[in-house]
C-alpha cells in the first residue's frame, strides 16, 4: 500500500473513532503530533493547555513621545506617565522581552531636540526589566536617520529574527520607499511604505530555516488596510503563508484595535499609547504563545484582548 493510501486510511480511521491530531510545539523547537479522543472530554490536550506558555512577551506601540502640547487626540507628554503605568502591568507578568511596534517618538524641528525626546523615553523604558526590541515606525525616522534612531535605542539592525523558548520571532522594517531608498530625515511620503526587496529575500530564507511557531512584528500593516499597509504587503503575506509556521503578525500604525484573519494567520493591529488622556486611555498588552500554538493577547485598558486557538 502506498503512503497516500495509508494516510487516507488513517484519516478515515480518525474520523470514525473521533480521533484527531494536533501539533504541539516543544521548547526546543521540535513539533510533536498528538492524537486524542476529543469526545471523551478528558483529552490529553487539556493537560497540554494547562502547561505554562512557551513564551510570553509585552507589546507597546505608537508612543509618539515628544515634549510638546497635545494636538487633537494625541497627548504627547502623557506618554511618560502611561509608560510608567504600563511598567506596573509588565512587573506583574514578567514578560521575557518587550517589543515596541514603532513610532516611539514624534517630530521636533531640530535633530538635537528629537534626540532629546528619544533619550528621555529610553530612560523610562530602561526601568522595565527585560530585553527590548524596536520596530522602526515612520515617525521614528521622520527627522532622524535610521542609524541615529537605532543608536539611540541601542539596537544594531532594523530587521532581524531571534528564538526564545521554542518560538521564532521576526522584526520587520517597512520604512523603505518604493524605489528602495530607506526612509529618513523628511525624504519620504508616509503613504509609500515597503518591505525592501533584500529584506523579502532574507525573510523567505529565515522562515525556511525554522520549524518553530513564528510571530512577526511590523509597524506598517501587512493585512489589507489601504494606505496603512506596506505597498508590497501581499508579497510579504505570501512568504508568511508559504512557511506554514506563522501564527500571528502584530502591527501598529493605525492607532486602533483591528484584527484580520488571512489564510490562517492572525493580523492584529494594536492601539496607540499616545491616543487619549491618561490614564483611562492607556494601552499595552501581554501576549502568550501556548504549546499547542494558541495565542493569547491580554490587553490593558484601551487595548482589546484576544484568544486565537491553533488553526
Ligand atoms: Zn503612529
Amino acid at each position: 500500500m502506498n503512503s497516500t493510501k495509508i494516510g487516507k486510511l488513517n484519516q478515515q480511521r480518525r474520523a470514525h473513532y473521533g480521533l484527531r491530531s494536533r501539533r504541539v510545539f516543544m521548547q526546543d523547537g521540535s513539533v510533536l503530533l498528538l492524537s486524542g479522543i476529543t469526545t471523551a472530554g478528558s483529552s490529553s490536550f487539556g493537560a497540554i493547555l494547562d502547561q505554562k506558555p512557551l513564551s510570553n512577551f509585552a507589546l507597546i506601540t505608537d508612543l509618539h513621545y515628544a515634549d510638546k502640547p497635545t494636538a487633537g487626540s494625541r497627548h504627547y507628554r502623557e506618554t511618560l506617565r502611561k509608560l510608567a503605568e504600563a511598567k506596573t502591568v509588565f512587573d506583574r507578568n514578567a514578560p521575557e522581552f518587550l517589543v515596541c511596534l514603532g513610532d516611539l517618538i514624534d517630530a521636533a524641528s531640530e535633530v538635537e531636540t528629537e534626540l532629546g525626546y528619544l533619550s528621555r523615553i529610553v530612560k523610562v523604558l530602561n526601568t522595565i526589566d527585560c530585553p527590548k526590541h524596536f520596530v522602526l515606525g515612520n515617525h521614528c525616522v521622520d527627522t532622524l536617520t535610521k542609524s541615529e534612531f537605532l543608536n539611540g535605542v541601542g539596537q544594531d539592525k532594523s530587521f532581524y529574527s531571534f528564538n526564545r523558548n521554542g518560538v521564532h520571532f521576526v522584526i520587520l522594517d517597512a520604512c523603505f520607499r518604493s524605489d528602495g531608498k530607506p526612509y529618513q530625515r523628511k525624504n519620504f511620503d508616509w503613504t509609500d511604505p515597503n518591505v525592501s526587496e533584500e529584506q523579502v529575500q532574507w525573510l523567505e530564507a529565515d522562515l525556511a530555516d525554522t520549524k518553530r511557531p513564528t510571530i512577526v512584528f511590523t509597524h506598517q500593516r501587512l493585512d489589507d488596510a489601504g494606505v496603512y499597509s506596506a505597498k508590497n504587503a501581499a508579497i510579504v503575506r505570501n512568504k508568511l503563508e508559504a512557511s506554514n509556521n506563522v501564527l500571528a503578525v502584530f502591527q501598529g500604525h493605525s492607532h486602533k484595535n483591528e484584527h484580520q484573519l488571512i489564510k490562517g494567520i492572525h493580523y492584529c493591529t494594536m492601539v496607540a499609547m499616545v491616543e487619549g488622556s491618561y490614564e483611562q486611555s492607556n494601552a499595552c498588552s501581554i501576549v502568550s504563545v501556548l504549546p499547542d500554538g494558541t495565542v493569547k493577547v491580554a490587553g490593558h485598558r484601551k487595548q482589546a484582548s484576544y484568544q486565537w486557538p491553533a488553526t
